[in-house]
């Protein structure tokens, strides 16, 4: 058995003792790096993930790999470690050997529960087009944007930078770029700024650094994802900066999405801020009613279905956050519907979305699940976040999860401060200020966040 074989048998095991959801969340993108003896580093995509894994379900790990493998495993590491070979590949190697390992690894990459993927050999998801994306009022500056790159790439907005909430779409167009030039050049290089900052780092340890500067620096496209994730870390900046202007000096396309403006992002040089708002900064902001029933109609009508219209206002209405929840929830009618071979109907969308929608949705999650849920990720216990310690490692989650108990369910003060152990409302008050101020300012703190959010979300729907 190679080490895929034997990391597919692992995720066997161990899925049968975990929800869906919590098995896609844990283990999507995880795979066995290095396998040396008796030693084994397994590949994850986050720091937040490798906590987990390496707290929740080191136990399960250890014995499914000891019993696969037939042998005692003494040590077992975990490492932030991105696998996706399409970013080294995309400029050096038109030679087809190894284009096909890299493909056949990519097939691998995917744990059986995922979506198939649509990945192209650029690293960009061959289903994020122009002609499927809908224009309206909160994102047709962007958009426009996006098409004048295309029309004139390096010379009219280089670069152009995209940001704006999660799920609004800013992959998406940035991807779409890429699809509509790669018609025109083969040197099209999409990276997210993790996978970025990996590569180099990994470049620096092997001594590899020169190959990594040639990979960069000799595109014609260069499309780069999620870009705040660079804050406070230097070398990678550094390491950007000069990629940066070498491209643009030399006319090359830059495309960068964020989730915020340049200036907003926390840990970020100056001379890269300048750079980049030198070209074009746009927004894309939350879809208005019109512009939700518009995509709704057409996605359904890609899967076979049409939908009243009442249909369509109700769910429009209902989904307020974003596109990706909009999709979420016509996934679920359709499943619904296709199980049941009925026509869907206000009356039983609303049943089907009774879990999805904001009222229910806040509803469905009580300050002592979000407590819970906070106590899991910083590996600690609901009781001794409610006690009356003043330990460091207890008062931060303690804050946290006031904050998002009144973020997320607008609770008032005196409740969390009743729950959180019978507190005094202001202390409740005073927590919740200062992680939102913290929360600006420091961009670990705010990704923590940011994860459990993300957790009690997805343990919910
Ligand atoms: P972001 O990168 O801003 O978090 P994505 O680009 O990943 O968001 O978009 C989330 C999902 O919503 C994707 O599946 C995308 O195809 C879809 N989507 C976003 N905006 C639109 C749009 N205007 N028209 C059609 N689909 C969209
Ligand atoms: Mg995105």
């Amino acid at each position: 058995m190679d080490k895929e074989q034997i990391w597919q048998a692992v995720l066997g095991e161990v899925e049968i003792g975990l929800s869906r959801v919590n098995f896609i969340t844990w283990f999507k993108d995880t795979f066995i790096s290095v396998f040396e003896n008796d030693k084994i580093v397994i590949g994850v995509p986050s720091e937040f993930v490798k906590k987990w894994l390496e707290n929740k379900f080191y136990k399960i790990i250890k014995s499914s790999l000891e019993k696969i493998t037939g042998q005692k495993i003494n040590e077992i590491f975990y490492q932030v470690e991105f696998r996706k070979p399409e970013i080294v590949k995309a400029s050096i190697s038109s030679n087809d050997e190894e284009n096909k390992t890299n493909k056949e690894i990519k097939k691998d990459d995917v744990i059986r529960t995922s979506e198939p993927s649509n990945i192209n050999r650029f690293g960009l998801n061959s289903k994020y087009l122009f002609e499927n994306f809908i224009v309206g009022k909160a994102n047709e500056l962007a958009h426009a944007a996006c098409r004048a790159v295309i029309n004139n790439p390096g010379k009219v907005y280089n670069p152009l930078f995209i940001y704006g909430g999660v799920g609004l779409g800013k992959t998406h167009l940035l991807q779409a770029i890429g699809n509509e030039l790669s018609n025109h050049t083969n040197k099209i290089l999409y990276t997210t700024s993790e996978n970025f900052t990996n590569n180099y780092v990994q470049s620096i340890k092997t001594g590899r650094g020169k190959d990594f500067k040639s990979v960069y620096r000799n595109v014609d496209l260069l499309l780069i994802d999620d870009v705040q994730f660079m804050g406070g870390k230097d070398g990678t900046q550094e390491e950007f900066f000069h990629t940066f202007n070498e491209l643009h000096q030399s006319n090359k396309q830059i495309v960068m999405t964020s989730d915020r403006p340049p200036k907003s992002i926390p840990a970020i040089e100056n001379r890269l801020i300048s750079r980049f708002e030198s070209g074009m900064v746009v927004d894309v902001g939350k879809p208005d009613i019109e512009t939700k029933m518009a995509i709704l109609e057409k996605k359904a009508v890609e899967r076979g279905y049409s939908f009243d219209r009442e249909v369509l206002v109700y769910v429009a209405n209902n989904i307020q956050n974003n596109i990706r929840e909009l999709e979420g929830a016509l996934n679920k009618i359709v499943a619904y519907h296709e199980f049941n071979n009925a026509a869907p109907s206000v009356k039983s969308v609303k049943e089907i979305l009774s879990d999805l929608t904001i009222e229910s949705r806040s509803k469905s999650i009580s300050p002592k699940d979000i407590i819970e849920i906070v106590a899991k990720f910083y590996n600690i216990s609901s009781k001794e976040i409610t006690s009356n310690s003043r330990r460091q490692e207890l008062v931060v989650p303690r804050q946290i999860a006031v904050y998002l108990i009144r973020e997320e369910l607008n609770t008032s003060y005196p409740t969390i401060g009743n729950e959180l152990g019978g507190r005094d409302h202001t202390t409740a008050m005073h927590a919740y200020n200062k992680i939102s101020e913290q929360k600006e300012k420091n961009e670990r703190l705010n990704q923590e966040i940011n994860s459990i959010k993300q957790l009690f979300y997805s343990s919910i729907y």
